[in-house]
């Protein structure tokens, strides 16, 4: 079995770590969310707001109800 390497800050040494949306973030318009340090808020990463892969299996699950539908239609 092997063991994961705990995820550790590299300005304070903490292991927390948390997402918040980035304030006062210039050059964009769009949503963005950090993943920072709980502890001391240096900032470890970046996320867009929009889950695309959410979105995408939405999309799948609307294409998958009107394939359905469809398919009804043409049988009837
Ligand atoms: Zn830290």
């Amino acid at each position: 079995m092997s063991v994961v390497a705990e995820s550790k800050c590299s300005v304070c040494g903490g292991s927390h770590f948390e997402v918040v949306h980035a304030r006062a973030l210039e050059g964009t318009t769009r949503a963005v969310l950090f993943v920072q340090c709980a502890d001391c808020g240096a900032v470890v990463g970046a996320l867009d707001f929009v889950n695309l892969g959410v979105q995408i299996n939405h999309m799948k699950e609307d294409l998958q109800r009107t394939l359905e539908k469809l398919r009804a239609q043409f049988k009837s």
